[in-house]
């Protein structure tokens, strides 16, 4: 699974799912961040407050 961060607005994104409603395509693209990394994920989220995009984790929430 590969995450999209978007710095400007502190939330994170899965690409599989990440569709227009997800709003990131605004962001400036050096405010973009791709990762595998989910350790730092999960630091973004504990330490800075990121949040998780509704739009596309509701999707990958889903039974495959
Ligand atoms: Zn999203």
């Amino acid at each position: 699974m590969q995450y999209l961060i978007d710095h400007e607005k502190k939330s994170i994104h899965r690409t599989t799912y990440a569709n227009d409603r997800c709003n990131f395509h605004k962001t400036d693209v050096k405010e973009r961040e791709f990762t595998h990394n989910m350790g730092y994920i999960e630091k973004l989220k504990i330490v800075e407050k990121y949040k998780e995009c509704e739009h596309c984790n509701l999707l990958s929430a889903k039974p495959i």
